[in-house]
């Protein structure tokens, strides 16, 4: 067991930190206003070899480790800001593709998702159904060489940026209509493919989480992927990939957490002296500083599980159950020391607290995920 990283891990952690200080810290407050952010923020991500991360070079990816990729995401993670989730969207909707797509879709669809020009969505929530997606609503049905796609999906991250995503839909050709779900790459830019305006959330500003309508929308049959009716097993596998890569962004914003309580506790005074002198802060810190280490450390074993090519889904479900509280827990803390200012939006801990809200809903809920671990114990 080694706890050291790798010089090459060092690297990307170095240029990731040098890239949020120049590039995601002077628009965070813009992105907050404008509830969006701006369009070529993907086009910067892929000038520094943050794209199609888990991608092989061939297809313009760069073919790192899964590892390498949480690393980057702890570091957005420290900015507050909403900018890592464009990012990891087109890096994990990217390896979706690469892992299940035709050699003719690796070829068109890769491209665009690793030079930026291209936002990826993955599409599985609808009005009636978050947690089980077999009872998914909306239809593929065949026509000649393509589907002709009704339906609705709900709170779908970029949604409405131009580009493509993956949609999980009912084929309406095959029989077995409760357990068929079927992975789609659709073109965000077809014709009868419509989106609501983005979803108010009490964080995550610029998260353009939209609902999106398909009437009539024609998809090429070449575009499944995988095979028509097995998509269930595709969507099990990113949103794993999805749970490691929010507890890595959740590690990020404990550890901005802390760094914030820890420069308050040394500027504000408590009878003459700083907070930081006083032994029950001290003990504070330290509880945080052991949760945000542990959180970490449990982040980085699930990521190399999965570059080893384990089975992760049981330890990335695990990230759900201890990372994500203990993050919003350390949250919490660290607005707790900022006094009355933590709760001011004049500090960066109130919105990092509000932030951390979204974690056990998102990418699949808390309790999911307790079932998942704890049904394999007893499986
Ligand atoms: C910021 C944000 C971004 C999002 N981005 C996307 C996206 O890009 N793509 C996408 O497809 N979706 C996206 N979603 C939707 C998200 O994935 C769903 O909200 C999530 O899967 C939960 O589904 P739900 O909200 O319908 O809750 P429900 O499924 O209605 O669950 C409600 C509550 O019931 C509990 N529950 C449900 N079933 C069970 C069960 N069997 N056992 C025990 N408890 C259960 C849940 O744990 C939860 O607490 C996003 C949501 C948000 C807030």
């Amino acid at each position: 067991m080694d706890f050291t990283l790798s010089p090459e891990s060092k690297m990307m952690v170095k240029a990731a930190s040098d890239f949020c200080e120049k590039e995601i810290l002077p628009i965070a407050d813009s992105i907050i206003e404008n509830n969006d952010y701006p369009e070529d923020l993907l086009v910067k991500f892929a000038k520094v070899r943050m794209l199609g991360l888990a991608v092989p070079k061939e297809y313009g990816g760069v073919g790192t480790t899964n590892l390498n990729i949480i690393l980057i995401a702890e570091e957005l993670g420290k900015t507050g800001t909403v900018c890592a989730w464009p990012m990891l969207m087109n890096n994990s909707t990217a390896e979706t593709i690469y892992r299940w797509g035709s050699e003719a879709v690796r070829e068109k669809f890769l491209p665009p998702l690793c030079d930026g020009s291209a936002y990826a969505s993955t599409a599985f929530t609808e009005p009636a159904t978050g947690s089980d997606p077999t009872a998914i609503t909306t239809t593929a049905v065949p026509d000649g060489d393509d589907f002709i796609v009704n339906g609705a999906k709900r709170y779908i991250t970029g949604g409405n940026k131009k580009g493509y995503g993956v949609f999980y839909v009912k084929d309406g050709e095959l029989k077995d209509q409760k357990a068929n779900v079927t992975a789609l790459i659709v073109d965000k830019s077809s014709e009868g493919y419509t989106t609501s305006a983005p979803w108010e959330f009490m964080g995550l500003e610029g998260m353009n989480c939209v609902d999106v309508f398909f009437k009539d929308v024609r998809v090429p049959k070449s575009n499944v992927l995988g095979e028509r009716g097995n998509g269930f097993r595709i969507l099990l596998h990113w949103i794993a990939v999805e749970r490691i890569e929010q507890a890595g962004y959740m590690v990020g914003l404990g550890q901005a957490a802390l760094d914030q309580a820890v420069k308050y506790t040394k500027e504000r005074l408590v009878r003459g002296k700083p907070m930081a002198f006083m032994q029950g802060i001290q003990w504070m810190l330290g509880d945080m500083k052991s949760r945000v280490d542990a959180c970490r450390y449990l982040t980085y074993r699930a990521a190399c599980i999965h570059d080893e090519e384990g089975p992760f889904d049981v330890v990335s479900s695990e990230l759900k159950i201890f990372v994500v509280p203990t993050i919003q827990e350390v949250t919490r803390m660290a607005l707790q020391i900022h006094g009355a200012y933590g709760y001011s939006k004049e500090y960066k801990i109130e919105g990092l607290f509000r932030i951390a809200a979204h974690a056990g809903i998102v990418a699949s809920s808390t309790e999911l995920n307790k079932t998942i671990a704890g049904s394999a114990l007893v499986r």
